[in-house]
């Protein structure tokens, strides 16, 4: 994906360089998702561990029909075993709902408490090596408890991921608005119920278009009354009107993308004057066509506007992607060092983490820029 950029950009000789700075660099990742950061590694053991039980019994039977549709996943759905190129061919897809489709045939493998820790854990392992020092991790919670995970063993796997050494992870719940408002409302009592003390915020991913913001406004003030942060998926693939209702009736502090608000100059300078930050992940962006591919990505525009940015990877295993590669497309669309810097800063700045922690982490981030630029 670098390559691709930079080649577009008819990049500079010393991005290699610049890359290398960017891996050493202590990072934070404030966006994303626990099964789309799945290493594909995971996958194939998740596969040979319940293939025995027969697709038939792990897929529903009425999403058949669907999913054989995708050269990517029908291999999985009509041969008993399978072979390393259809592993890999599976994360390869050509439009949106390709990626949708594949996304959710992923998710009927995570089948118990073991495979859930197993997801977890090789996520953490998988940021860390990039030297992530900070990542605040989206999950699913209803997707694993209707696969079979109860809620207290999601708990107490979460608990335990506040001692993994050389990274602070928190955690936060996607309600998914497609499940509806009684539903989500309903699993947002179920979390404050079991007190899990790393879930630290909410956020509403799925659907804008059939569940948009609005709707949601008495699930987020019970969310804020427990102490929740606010975040949500807005103006990703909805006008700017849905990043205003994310802030004005969800009373949302950081949005999820936020880059349509690109088309909305008063939004952009509201945005800045409140200090919301949105959380921008740019191959998202492209690889699920909300920002079409032969469009630069208004990603420095919002930074010039004043708009605090972050950058994220949302599901980068889905999109091919990692963290020093998001930094690197921002670079390469002409943001400077410095510019570069204030992001990286951000990533802590707007984390949902005390003052202090704050301070401390972007000292150390903005000592080790210093002795490497
Ligand atoms: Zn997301």
């Amino acid at each position: 994906m670098i390559c691709h950029w930079l080649k577009r950009k008819g990049f500079c000789k010393n991005m290699k360089n610049f890359i290398e700075i960017l891996n050493e660099l202590p990072k934070s990742e404030l966006h994303v998702h626990l099964r789309g950061a799945m290493p594909v590694s995971v996958f194939r053991e998740l596969l040979d561990e319940h293939s025995s039980e027969g697709i038939k019994n792990l897929i529903p039977p009425q999403y058949f029909s669907m999913l054989e549709k995708y050269p990517n996943i029908c291999p999985f759905l009509t041969a008993l075993s399978w072979n390393e190129k259809d592993v890999q061919n599976l994360f390869s897809y050509s439009n949106f709902d390709q990626f949708l489709a594949t996304f959710f045939f992923t998710s009927f493998f995570i089948r118990n408490a073991q495979d859930f820790r197993k997801l977890v854990y090789a996520v953490l392992e998988k940021l860390k090596s990039q030297n992530i020092v900070y990542a605040e991790i989206t999950f699913s919670a209803l997707e694993y408890m209707k696969s079979g995970v109860s809620l207290a063993e999601i708990k107490d796997c979460l608990e335990e991921t506040r001692n993994f050494p050389g990274m602070e992870v928190r955690w936060i719940v996607d309600l998914v608005r497609n499940n509806g408002v009684e539903v989500v409302m309903d699993l947002l009592k179920q979390i404050i119920a079991i007190d899990c003390k790393n879930i630290v915020g909410i956020t509403l991913g799925g659907s804008e278009h059939h569940f948009p913001p609005k709707p949601f406004e008495k699930v987020y003030a019970v969310a804020k009354d427990h102490g929740f942060n606010l975040t949500v998926h807005a103006g990703e693939s909805l006008g700017p009107q849905s990043v205003w209702d994310a802030l004005l009736v969800l009373k949302a502090t950081r949005i999820g993308h936020g880059v349509q608000s690109i088309h909305d100059p008063k939004l952009l300078e509201y945005l800045a004057n409140h200090k919301i930050a949105l959380e921008i992940c740019p191959a998202s962006n492209f690889r699920t066509s909300v920002i079409p591919k032969d469009q630069e990505h208004p990603v420095k525009k919002i930074f010039e506007a004043g708009v605090p940015v972050t950058l994220s990877t949302d599901d980068p295993t889905f999109f091919g992607t990692s963290l020093v590669e998001e930094y690197a497309y921002a670079a390469s669309l002409g943001l400077s060092n410095k510019s570069i810097l204030e992001i990286l800063q951000n990533g802590f700045q707007y984390a949902f983490l005390a003052e202090e922690k704050k301070k401390k982490y972007i000292q150390e981030l903005t000592a080790k820029w210093q002795s490497l630029l």
